[in-house]
């Protein structure tokens, strides 16, 4: 028996039933809803199937992690999907920018439940180099839930690999027990994230001069008031 499997069996065993230490590699005596949990979530953490779409320079790391180097099948996410109704990860891997953003969120609607996000890189998670740049949103997790974060620029596939198995043990904790953590076993479809829409936020480049008219005012009250003092 492999060590993976002598501590599946080892997390299974109910705290109040003491199994001979001697056993405890071979025998698990567990509850019916903690043995349901375990086989629904081995399941599916050996079954993710990411998006395949990419935004920016951390995708390149991404197909990297997909290739045979890194080899993110041992994992079973070799099934990279085209289509959002076939997957259940996506992973933002990229600068996000206003554009974007609302094909993302749309992306992510489409997505069936369980569905799981990954933000990958410093862009994803805050804007990364082009913070509070015109066109950049300061983190997608403004606009959608995210599960995992995985810095650097662009981290490396080692670090999405890790962020990867994070995932894992995070769908490792979810039970029907507790259905905060399982949203989508509720009564009712979930319900739609909004799409952003332009605002205060995201800036419409169309009306720049709208923009550009209205610091002219500012900086010309400014100047009134300080040659008034
Ligand atoms: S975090 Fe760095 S590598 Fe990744 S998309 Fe942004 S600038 Fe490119």
């Amino acid at each position: 028996m492999t060590n993976s499997n002598e501590n599946f069996l080892k997390e299974l065993h109910h705290p109040d039933v003491p199994v001979p230490e001697g056993m405890q590699s071979a025998v698990a005596v567990t509850s019916f809803g903690k043995l349901i949990d375990s086989i629904y979530n081995w399941g599916r953490r050996n079954s993710i199937w990411p998006m395949s779409f990419g935004l920016a320079c951390c995708a390149i790391e991404m197909i990297a992690t997909a290739s045979s180097r890194f080899d993110q099948a041992r994992f079973g996410m070799e099934v990279l999907r085209a289509s959002p109704r076939q997957a259940d990860l996506m992973i933002v891997s990229g600068t996000v920018t206003k554009k974007m953003v609302v094909p993302i969120v749309r992306l992510y609607n489409q997505m069936s439940e369980p569905k799981y996000v990954l933000a990958m890189g410093a862009c994803a998670i805050g804007g990364g180099p082009f913070k509070e740049g015109y066109n950049v949103v300061s983190g997608v997790d403004k606009y959608i839930p995210v599960d995992v974060y995985v810095p650097g620029c662009p981290p490396t596939p080692q670090a999405l690999l890790h962020g990867l198995i994070m995932m894992q043990k995070k769908i490792d904790g979810q039970s029907f027990g507790n259905r905060n953590s399982m949203p989508w076993y509720g009564r009712g479809p979930s319900e739609e994230v909004p799409l952003p829409v332009l605002g205060p936020d995201i800036v419409d480049p169309r009306q720049a001069y709208l923009l550009r008219r209205e610091t002219a005012a500012s900086d010309a009250v400014a100047g009134e008031t300080d040659a008034s003092a």
